[in-house]
C-alpha cells in the first residue's frame, strides 16, 4: 500500500501503521534507524542490483577489489581516477544527490531526542548533508579517506597527495584509501563496534529502505527482535524481515516518516 493508493479501507491501514508506529518510538527508550539503499535511491541514487542497477547495467562487482589494493595500493590510486571516468554516471549521481523528505524526517526525529543513532549501509553523505549528527556509516563514506591500519578519516578534498599511496599522517604506518568499503575488505572494527553497542541498546530499530540481506547488518535487527526489541519496516517492498516486524509502513520513507514525525510532534 502507497499513500498515492486513494483513501480507503488501505488508507486507514497505512494511517494506523503510522500512528502504531509514533507510539512504539515514543515508548522507546533507544530508537536506531537502519538504513539501506532504498532511502538513497528516492534522492536518484542509483542502486546496485535490481533492473535498473549498476551491477545489471556495468556488469558484477570485483570481487577481489580489496585483494587488488593490498598487494599493489599504488596501482589502485592511479586506477582510482580511470574508475572515476569509467562510473562517470554514477560518480555525477552521487554528487547531484540531496537529501529528500525521508533524510530530513531522521533527522526531525534525533532533534526531537526520539532517534538516538542511524546506521546506514549507504556511503553518498545524505544523512550529513540533512544534518544528522549520530551516524555509523557501516559501508564507509565516498566523501572521505581513510588509513587502513588505525581508522582515522579525512575529506577526500583538501588531502595531500603527493606520494602514491599516500601514508598515514596520524599513525605514519598505516596507507591511505577511499573509506568506502571495498568487496573483500573487512568492515572497519570502529564502525562494526558502533553498530554492534548500538543494537545492544537499541529497544526499537527502524528499517529503512533495506531488504537487510547483506551480513552484517541482516543480524542487527534479528538480535534487536530477540532481545525483546520492536521492529519498524519502511519500505515500499516486502522484504526478508517483513514477517518479523511489528508495524511495517508500506511506502516510500519520504512519505510516510515526514507523518510519522507529525504525529511525535502533535503527540509532544
Ligand atoms: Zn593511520
Amino acid at each position: 500500500m502507497t499513500l498515492r493508493e486513494p483513501p480507503g479501507e488501505r488508507g486507514e491501514a497505512l494511517e494506523q501503521a503510522i500512528e502504531e508506529a509514533a507510539r512504539l518510538i515514543a515508548a522507546s527508550r533507544h530508537v536506531v534507524a537502519l538504513v539501506g539503499a532504498g532511502l538513497s535511491a528516492e534522492s536518484g541514487v542509483p542502486t546496485f542490483r535490481g533492473p535498473e542497477g549498476l551491477w545489471t547495467k556495468h556488469g558484477e562487482p570485483d570481487l577481489r577489489d580489496y585483494e587488488r589494493f593490498v598487494e599493489d595500493p599504488k596501482r589502485w590510486w592511479e586506477m582510482r581516477r580511470d574508475r572515476a571516468n569509467r562510473l562517470g554516471e554514477l560518480v555525477q549521481a552521487l554528487e547531484t544527490a540531496v537529501p529528500n523528505p525521508g533524510h530530513l524526517a531522521l533527522r526531525d526525529m534525533e532533534e526531537m531526542g526520539r532517534l538516538k543513532h542511524i546506521i546506514t549501509q549507504n556511503i553518498d553523505n545524505l544523512h550529513q548533508l540533512a544534518g544528522s549528527q549520530a551516524i555509523t556509516e557501516i559501508h564507509g563514506n565516498r566523501t572521505k579517506l581513510r588509513c587502513v591500519l588505525c581508522n582515522q578519516r579525512w575529506p577526500v578534498e583538501g588531502f595531500l597527495l603527493d606520494e602514491l599511496p599516500p601514508k598515514c599522517p596520524d599513525c605514519t604506518a598505516g596507507i591511505v584509501k577511499g573509506d568506502t568499503v571495498m568487496f573483500g575488505e573487512p568492515i572497519p572494527r570502529d564502525a562494526l563496534d558502533d553498530c554492534i553497542n548500538q543494537s545492544q541498546m537499541c529497544d526499537c530499530m527502524l528499517l529503512v529502505g533495506t531488504s537487510a540481506v547483506v551480513y552484517p547488518a541482516a543480524q542487527f535487527p534479528v538480535d534487536v527482535k530477540s532481545a525483546g526489541g520492536s521492529l519498524i519496516e519502511v519500505n515500499p517492498n516486502e522484504t526478508p524481515l517483513t514477517g518479523l516486524c511489528d508495524v511495517v509502513l508500506r511506502g516510500p520513507a519520504g512519505e510516510t516518516l515526514p507523518l510519522v514525525v507529525e504525529k511525535l510532534r502533535a503527540a509532544r
